[in-house]
């Protein structure tokens, strides 16, 4: 069962399951993750941060965008949960 919605990300208009999509949480204050400053940098968010925070879909290409800036800036561990393996 999927439905429609929009990427927070791109705005583009994609189906997703609601129960598996990737979704971001956004302050709808500031239109960033809780916690997270304009600058870019991340500081402990408030309670009222989280309480009004709500859950955005992201599609798939964001995600993957995502990942590999993470990828490409995080240091890589050695134990890193590879999803490939069982
Ligand atoms: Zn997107």
């Amino acid at each position: 069962m999927t439905t429609i919605g929009g990427c927070y990300v791109c705005k583009r208009t994609f189906s997703f399951v609601p129960d598996s999509v990737t979704v971001v949480t956004i302050d709808p204050e500031t239109g960033l993750p809780p916690g997270m400053t304009v600058l870019g940098t991340f500081r402990e968010p408030t309670p009222e941060a989280l309480a009004r925070a709500v859950a955005e879909p992201i599609c798939p290409d964001c995600v993957g965008r995502a990942t590999q800036l993470l990828e490409s800036s995080a240091p890589r561990f050695e134990t890193w949960h590879n999803p490939d393996k069982g």
